[in-house]
C-alpha cells in the first residue's frame, strides 16, 4: 500500500512537472517564434519605408521639372526610373533567368542593391526627408500590428556624428535599453538610418500576456488539484487505517459484555441463584451494567456509520428536553465511573424542540459521557435549557481538565484527540465530536464551545 502509494504520488508529481516544463518550453518557443517575426517585420518596414520616401521625393522632383513633357518613347533616364517605383505599383524582380542562371545571388541583395542606387541619384537631387521616413516607417509598422516605441537616427558612419535624430527631443538616453536596425542605405556605407526600438522581446511579451496567464492559471490549479488530491489520499489512508483499528478492537470489546451478561443470567437461570434476593439482584445489577456498556459501544457504531452516511435521514418528532435530559442523568448515575453530580435546568419546565429523539439523546449521551471522560476524580455537570430570542440554547458544562486553546477549532474533526497529556487511559476514538456536530448542524442548529484549561468546558448548542 505504502509501496504504491508513493509510486502513484511520484508519478502523478513527475507528470505535473512534465506539464510544466513543457508549457514553459512552449512559451519560450511561441516568443522566440514571435520574436523573429518582428524582427523580419521591422526590417522589412524599414525597407518599404525608405523606398517609399524615396519615391515620394522622386514625385516632388517630377512635379518640379515637369518630367510629362519629356516623351513616353524614351525609355532611358529618369522617366523609366519613376514609373519604376511609383507608390502603390508593385515591382516584381526576377533573381533567375528562365534558364535557371542567376541574375543576382538573392533578390534581397538586388532589392538593396536598386535601393542604394536611388539613393546615390536622388540623393544629391533632392535630400533626404527624415520626418516623412519617420512618418512612413510608423504607418508601416502599424500595418504589421506593430505599436512599439522608437527613435530614429541618421548617422555618418565616417565622421561617426548623428546628423538627425527624431523625436528631437529626445534628452539622455539609455541606448542598451533599445534594440538597433542599421539600415546602410549609401553604397560605401558611409551613411545609415539606425532604428532603436525599445525592448522589443518585453513588448512580444506583454502582447503574449493573455497565453501567458493562461499558462499560469492551468499551472497553478495543476498544482491546488495535485495537492488536494495527495491530500486527499492521505487523509483517506489514514481514516481506512483508524477504521480498521476500530473495528478489531470494537469486535473484541463488544464480546466482552455479551459474555458477561449471557454468563450471569445462564447462573441465575441453571443453578438455582435465582432463588436467593441478593444474588439475584447482585446478577441482574452485573447484567445491567453491562448491557450498558453493550448500548455505548453501539452507540459509537452508531457514531461512525452516520459519519459515513451523508445522506443521512432524521425523523422529526417534538423532543421534551426534560425527559431526555432525565433520562441520560440516570444512564450515567447508573454505573458511574467517578462522583457524579447532575445540576439541570429547564426554563420553562416543559421546554421542548424539534428534532431527532434517537440521534439527539446521543449526542447529549456524548457530551455527558466526554464531561466525565475529562475530568478529575470527581465531576460536577450543568445542563441547562433556556430561550432567548427565536433561539432555544441547551448548554452541558463541565468543571473537568478543560481544552487547550489551540485544539478548540480541531475537537469537532473526525478522529481528532487532544494529546491526553496527564490522562491516561481515556479511551476514545476521536469521532464523539464530529458526530456531535454533524447530527447539530444536519438539524440546522449550531454548536460552540468554550473552554479554560483546569477550569472546565462549555458546549452551547443553539436550536433555530
Ligand atoms: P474521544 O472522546 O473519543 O477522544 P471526541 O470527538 O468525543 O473523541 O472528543 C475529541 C477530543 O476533545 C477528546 O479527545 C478530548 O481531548 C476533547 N474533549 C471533548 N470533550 C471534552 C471535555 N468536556 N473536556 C475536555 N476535553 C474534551
Amino acid at each position: 500500500m505504502k509501496f504504491r502509494f508513493k509510486l502513484i504520488s511520484g508519478t502523478i508529481l513527475s507528470l505535473l512537472i512534465l506539464v510544466c516544463i513543457y508549457q514553459i518550453y512552449w512559451l519560450v518557443n511561441f516568443h522566440n517564434e514571435q520574436y523573429q517575426k518582428m524582427d523580419i517585420a521591422v526590417k522589412n518596414a524599414i525597407s518599404n519605408a525608405d523606398f517609399k520616401e524615396i519615391a515620394m521625393r522622386i514625385i516632388d522632383i517630377h512635379r518640379l521639372l515637369d518630367l510629362d513633357s519629356i516623351p513616353r518613347q524614351n525609355t532611358n533616364g529618369i522617366m523609366s526610373v519613376q514609373e519604376f517605383i511609383m507608390p502603390d505599383v508593385v515591382v516584381r524582380i526576377e533573381s533567375t533567368k528562365d534558364d535557371g542562371t542567376k541574375i543576382w545571388d538573392d533578390a534581397n541583395s538586388m532589392k538593396v542593391s536598386v535601393q542604394q542606387g536611388f539613393h546615390r541619384t536622388i540623393d544629391s537631387l533632392k535630400p533626404i526627408n527624415f520626418q516623412r521616413f519617420d512618418s512612413l516607417l510608423h504607418s508601416e509598422l502599424s500595418l504589421s500590428d506593430i505599436y512599439i516605441p522608437y527613435f530614429l537616427e541618421h548617422v555618418d558612419i565616417v565622421t561617426d556624428s548623428v546628423l538627425m535624430r527624431l523625436p528631437k527631443n529626445l534628452g539622455n538616453i539609455d541606448k542598451d535599453k533599445y534594440q538597433l536596425y542599421s539600415f546602410p542605405f549609401a553604397e560605401d556605407k558611409s551613411k545609415e538610418y539606425h532604428i532603436y526600438i525599445e525592448s522589443p522581446r518585453w513588448y512580444i511579451l506583454k502582447e503574449m500576456w493573455g497565453l501567458v496567464a493562461v499558462s499560469g492559471l492551468m499551472i497553478i490549479l495543476l498544482i491546488i488539484s495535485y495537492t488536494y488530491l495527495l491530500k486527499t489520499i492521505l487523509r483517506q489512508k489514514n481514516i481506512d487505517e483508524i477504521k480498521s483499528d476500530f473495528i478489531s478492537n470494537m469486535t473484541h470489546e463488544l464480546k466482552t459484555p455479551i459474555s458477561v451478561t449471557y454468563a450471569a443470567v445462564d447462573a441465575l437461570q441453571n443453578f438455582g441463584l435465582a432463588d436467593n434476593p441478593d444474588t439475584r439482584n447482585k446478577y441482574l445489577d452485573i447484567s445491567k451494567e453491562q448491557l450498558m456498556y453493550l448500548n455505548s459501544l453501539v452507540e459509537q457504531i452508531l457514531t461512525m456509520s452516520v459519519e459515513e452516511r451523508k445522506n443521512l435521514k432524521l425523523s422529526l418528532t417534538n423532543i421534551r428536553l426534560s425527559y431526555i435530559f432525565e433520562e441520560q442523568k440516570s444512564k450515567f448515575l447508573l454505573t458511574p465511573s467517578k462522583p457524579t453530580i447532575f445540576d439541570i435546568s429547564i426554563e420553562p419546565d416543559n421546554l421542548s424542540i424539534e428534532g431527532d429523539n434517537l440521534h439527539f439523546s446521543n449526542v447529549i449521551s456524548n457530551l455527558i459521557e466526554n464531561a466525565i471522560k475529562y475530568s478529575d476524580d470527581s465531576v460536577i455537570i450543568k445542563i441547562s435549557a433556556y430561550e432567548s430570542g427565536n433561539y432555544t440554547y441547551i448548554s452541558i458544562s463541565d468543571n473537568g481538565i478543560g481544552i487547550p486553546k489551540g485544539a478548540l477549532d480541531k475537537i469537532f474533526d473526525k478522529f481528532y484527540r487532544v494529546s491526553t497529556g496527564n490522562i491516561h487511559n481515556v479511551k476514545g476514538y476521536g469521532l464523539g465530536l464530529s458526530y456531535v456536530k454533524t447530527i447539530v448542524e444536519k438539524h440546522g442548529w449550531n454548536i460552540e464551545v468554550e473552554s479554560t484549561e483546569g477550569e472546565g468546558t462549555c458546549f452551547k448548542i443553539r436550536i433555530a
